[in-house]
């Protein structure tokens, strides 16, 4: 046989490497952390092995952890010691994000990420302050097609994301989609002097059933109703371009997908659409699932796991926030 085109000559052991086109580094790699301001003692999150709610009192031996495997960066988000109708505790100088921020950053040369959303602080769980017509509780109404006012909610976010940069946060990460997020914080940053502090966009947030475990772990299941008018519709793509160049038009320095491994298409079109680093979030359920099918032994979970994320920063992601980061990264280390 006379084949002039063997492309098997360059998957031989000592070749693949120098022709590999995607690398993955610990330091790609944000890891999800979450603080507890109700517990006492460390709580493991039963959809999500081998992660923890941790006290605010662990914060900093729990970033300690993850910096030990190479990773630098962290993504906090806090369970706080009480919620109420408008999320007042997000904003606390004493707040649980607030508190952990001044430890970690004191103490670490982690890289400190906040998310900036109101569900986990709402008694409710939805992303803001409810439309007016919602405020006075009424079990008995039909469930609503709009459930968050917009505007009211951005000052909320304004003054969470201020009071994170205050407490040493490195960098801001709004999540909830509510319209014109971006630039009330940056407004609200740079009228505090935070000009530096960017701002890391969930630009393009999907309605998402994969983020089933992540409920669990940060307590923040909407006790009503669904997400629908904030977070995007599944089916969509094109409407993911706009919601990011908005995002991108207000000053946002990061962009990001979530989730990641459904909406690889949605990374690669933001990757060729826009100049700004591109973040994907593989979310919890993505991380479920691969822990579930190892359990009983239908996929080798750490291949799986690389697998994925390598597939993620091929798409285009430059940042990849992930439940595996430490594994993952203990293992490139
Ligand atoms: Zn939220």
């Amino acid at each position: 046989m006379d084949l002039t085109h063997r492309p098997r000559r360059l998957r031989q052991d000592r070749i693949r490497g120098l022709v590999s086109e995607t690398s993955l580094e610990p330091a790609d790699l944000i890891a999800p952390v979450f603080i507890d301001a109700t517990a006492t003692t460390r709580q493991p999150i039963e959809s999500m092995p081998g992660h923890e709610r941790v006290p605010i009192e662990d914060s900093v031996a729990r970033v300690k952890e993850v910096l030990e495997t190479g990773v630098e960066a962290v993504m906090l988000f806090g369970i706080p010691e009480s919620k109420d109708a408008t999320g007042t505790r997000a904003w606390a100088d004493d707040g649980v994000i607030q508190e952990a921020t001044r430890r970690i950053t004191a103490e670490t040369d982690a890289y400190v990420i906040t998310d900036v959303c109101l569900c986990e602080y709402t008694e409710h769980g939805h992303c803001g302050t409810l439309e007016p017509e919602l405020r006075e509780d009424d079990s008995e109404m039909p469930a609503p097609s709009l459930t968050v006012d917009n505007d009211a909610t951005l000052t909320s976010l304004r003054r969470t994301a201020v009071s994170h940069a205050n407490a040493g946060a490195d960098m801001v990460a709004p999540s909830s989609m509510t319209d014109g997020m971006v630039g009330a914080i940056r407004d609200g940053l740079d009228d505090e002097g935070f000009h530096d502090v960017p701002i890391m966009s969930y630009a393009a947030k999907y309605e998402s059933a994969f983020y089933g475990p992540f409920r669990d772990a940060a307590d923040g299941a909407p006790a009503f109703g669904n997400r629908r008018h904030y977070q995007m519709d599944p089916a969509n793509s094109r409407e993911a371009l706009r919601e990011v160049r908005l995002d991108a038009e207000a000053g946002a320095d990061v962009l990001m997908v979530k989730p990641a491994l459904p909406y690889l298409d949605i990374v690669r079109d933001i990757r060729q659409e826009f100049d700004h680093p591109v973040a994907a979030y593989n979310v919890s359920g993505e991380y479920a699932m691969l822990h579930a099918a190892a359990e009983k032994g239908w996929l080798d979970l750490e291949e799986v796991a690389l697998e994925s994320l390598l597939s993620i920063k091929r798409a285009g992601a430059d940042l990849i926030l992930t439940y595996f980061a430490e594994d993952v990264a203990g293992r490139l280390h």
